[in-house]
């Protein structure tokens, strides 16, 4: 990377760079590199334009604190006037006409919608590879799955197509795709972000979020799009602190380790490089390692999917063909049409409590398992995922193999805590990321423990 958030931010201000120069940099590079990436499905044909508009606020000096950046946005978020396919069929001529709250803070603070980025349709997917526009390609790791489902977003950023993006995340979404491609995401804690203008995947856990090369830029963007809406109920009225000013306050703290997680991860590998990252940053910081308990979070998977397959049936029973693009059981692929299949099965009268309401209760106990953990310690540290992202193309014939992938990051969803990635280094010349999690409501936290790895590993 050129230079970093900050940087940029600094250059844009001071006239160095404009925000016309920066949007058609990036435009340049999207033209290049895009048709190979598929990271970007759509591009914004006022971007240019709608930088010049910022350039005279920055000379005016009314700038927002956004001002002249790139913003990738993920095709299930609304935009005004673009397209909003969610990556399928359903939705292939279907475009926004508003703005979701998170992409309206973006522009009040003048960043500037670079495009759509791909993604997982519908969100449902871990791979990238589910697009009803074809899969995206991973620029860390050619040839291989950028992670998903905010697999374009990812790799947007991976590849410079963008200053920063925002993605969805249910239950990894932004932090798988952002340890495959080697950058940074975080999932804000529940309640923390508007998830008005987001297509629900399963709107008890969804949240948006975003992603970044630096912690920084995370950072930034967390600070401009989190806060109470009266447009979303689960939002808390919380004030939203200057992330960004607190990063470099970096304290010590208390590390959880957990036995569970290290149990779950089938590649070794990872687990010891996650270990050898938190020993750096205890030694750096003087902070102390813990070894805790979290019990349930190996039942983390069999409590999300009843959660999302019975929330993702009843979101999507406005797609019947009348008002949004066509009917999505007759455009959609497998894996959404499975979830759609499975959730209203499970919502039958006849399985009231069988497996809704089981998942319900197992939810709980996970979350009641972290309210405890961090009693002990302040943050806990894991891996992303339990296992290298595979090579793109790669038959994967059991749904189960999929869902793996998110068993490190479902916990946080099903806890409402708030959870990021930064770069632990790489295996096989694989980006690997480490994730970090902290209470609810605890994001400085979060950002200032991910900001002193991420200064470690420079
Ligand atoms: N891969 C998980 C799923 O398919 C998570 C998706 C997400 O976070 N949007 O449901």
């Amino acid at each position: 990377m050129l230079f970093s958030t900050e940087q940029k931010l600094l250059k844009i201000r001071k006239g160095e760079l404009t925000a016309a120069e920066n949007v058609k940099g990036f435009l340049d590079v999207i033209r290049k590199k895009n048709k190979q990436i598929n990271a970007i499905l759509h591009i914004n044909n006022n971007a240019v334009a709608e930088a010049e508009a910022v350039d005279k606020k920055i000379k005016a000096g009314k700038a927002g604190k956004l001002a002249g950046l790139a913003i990738a946005v993920k095709s299930n978020i609304s935009v005004t006037g673009m397209p909003i396919t969610c990556a399928s069929k359903t939705l292939e001529n279907y475009y926004g006409t508003f703005d979701a709250d998170a992409v309206a803070a973006i522009k009040r603070e003048d960043g500037i919608i670079i495009g759509m980025a791909n993604m997982d349709e519908f969100a449902c997917g871990s791979s990238g590879e589910s697009s009803a526009f074809g899969n995206t390609d991973n620029p860390a790791a050619q040839g291989r799955i950028p992670g998903g489902s905010s697999s374009g977003a990812a790799a947007a950023v991976a590849a410079g197509l963008c200053d920063l993006a925002i993605g969805s995340d249910t239950g990894g979404s932004i932090r798988n795709p952002a340890s495959h491609c080697g950058v940074i995401g975080v999932k804000p804690s529940y309640g923390r972000v508007s998830r008005y203008g987001l297509v629900d995947l399963s709107m008890s856990l969804d949240q948006i979020g975003p992603l970044a090369n630096d912690v920084y830029g995370v950072a930034l963007l967390t600070e401009a799009i989190a806060g109470k809406s009266e447009n979303d109920g689960t939002t808390i009225a919380k004030d939203v602190p200057k992330y960004r000013q607190l990063l470099k306050t970096a304290k010590k703290v208390k590390i959880g380790l957990s036995k569970e997680f290290e149990a779950m991860c089938s590649d070794k590998r990872i687990y010891k490089m996650v270990q050898e990252s938190a020993d750096k940053f205890t030694t750096a910081t003087k902070s102390a390692i813990k070894q805790i308990k979290l019990p349930y979070v190996d039942l983390a998977i069999q409590t999300y999917y009843p959660l999302v397959y019975v929330e993702f049936f009843s979101g999507t029973r406005k797609f019947d063909g009348r008002k949004y693009g066509r009917k999505i059981e007759d455009s959609c692929g497998e894996e959404v049409l499975r979830r759609i299949f499975g959730g209203k099965e499970i919502s039958k009268a006849e399985y009231h409590g069988t497996y809704y309401r089981k998942a319900l209760k197992a939810k709980k106990l996970i979350a009641e398992g972290f309210e405890k953990a961090f009693k002990e310690v302040d943050v806990i540290i894991s891996p992303t995922t339990p296992m290298l992202p595979h090579k793109l193309g790669t038959k994967i014939t059991d749904p189960r193999v999929m869902y793996a992938y998110d068993a490190f990051t479902i916990p946080a969803n099903l806890a409402g805590i708030c959870a990021g990635v930064v770069p632990a280094g790489k295996i096989d010349g694989i980006p690997v990321g480490l994730q970090v999690m902290a209470p609810a409501f605890k994001e400085e936290l979060l950002l200032q423990v991910m900001a002193e790895i991420e200064k470690q590993s420079l």
